[in-house]
């Protein structure tokens, strides 16, 4: 039976009556195959699995989606139930930020770019919540998605510097069959957005195809994601880019292993992609 919790300190009573390792896997909600895929690592490399469910405030900045943010912890229970999930810790706003809350975690530069510049103060948030929920749910490993990849570099940064005994594991992006990332967001698109939106992954395949014939200047890598944004009338970019996979920093020379990756308003939808390049013609990260 899966056990539902809402408050820190049941949680924790259900989490120490468990012997053996525990995975968790932190998510917002709405939850779609690429959570699952999480909770499915997860459940193979441990011997119970704890979801978190819990939009966090703080991540959001003051004109983003926070109140129209999807929700539907009916249908994610029963997902993560059949998933075999052991342990669900779905706090409300107030058990995790009480009155006189201050405290908040500076991860310093790799915060700072693409996501960091494109949205002030959120990856404060999502440190200070991530080690809140390692520190609430004590996991031995904890599962997040490369389709935030500057995310699991600032998760990295904070678990490692924090000295946070917990082992970091980094799964693929799951795709629609169009190859449009799956998101909750998806779900803000209207149908002609919808199609528009796999202007991401097209960008991505096409700096990936450049870059496996052999182009190596990285402004041109970078132009070649915008002109095939620029193709879409419903794309409006805010950053493309092509960068070291380690500390972010955009590279004039690309190498195998650097991180494409590119933020897209399309209507008024908030989408971001990215693929890690590599020489093969066949790379598997924006595979068709
Ligand atoms: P979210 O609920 O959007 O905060 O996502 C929770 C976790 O799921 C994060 O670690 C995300 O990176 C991961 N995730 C979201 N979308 C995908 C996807 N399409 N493929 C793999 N992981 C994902």
């Amino acid at each position: 039976m899966m056990h539902v919790t809402t408050t820190i300190a049941e949680f924790r009573a259900a989490r120490a009556a468990l012997t053996g390792s525990l995975g968790l896997v932190p998510t917002m909600g709405f939850l779609h195959e690429g959570h699952l895929s999480l909770v499915r690592r997860a459940r193979a490399e441990n011997a119970f699995v704890a979801a978190t469910i819990f939009v966090n405030p703080t991540q959001f900045g003051p004109s983003e989606d926070l109140a129209r943010y999807p929700r539907d912890l009916p249908r994610d229970l029963a997902l993560l139930q059949r998933e075999g999930v052991d342990l669900v810790f779905a706090p409300t706003v107030a058990e995790m930020y009480p009155p006189g809350f201050s405290v908040s975690i500076d991860v310093g530069p790799v915060a700072t770019p693409l996501e960091g510049a494109a949205r002030p103060g959120h990856f404060r948030g999502v440190a200070t919540v991530v080690c809140k929920l390692f520190n609430i749910t004590a996991p031995q490993r904890a599962y997040f998605g490369q389709k935030d990849a500057q995310q699991t570099l600032v998760i990295r940064r904070m678990t490692t510097d924090l000295n946070l005994p917990v082992e970091i594991v980094i799964c693929p992006t799951i795709r629609e069959p169009d190859g449009l990332a799956m998101s909750s967001r998806n779900v803000y698109l209207q149908p002609e957005e919808r199609r528009a939106a796999t202007v991401l992954v097209r960008a991505l395949r096409e700096a990936q195809a450049r870059f496996a014939a052999g182009e190596r200047r990285g402004d041109m890598l970078r132009a070649a994601m915008h002109a095939v944004l620029n193709a879409e009338p419903l794309a409006r970019p805010e950053y493309v880019s092509v960068a070291d996979l380690t500390d972010l920093h955009e590279l004039d020379q690309v190498t195998s292993g650097a991180l494409a990756s590119l933020a897209v308003r399309i209507g008024t939808t908030r989408l971001i992609d990215n693929c890690i390049l590599d020489d093969d013609h066949h790379s598997q990260e924006v595979a068709r």
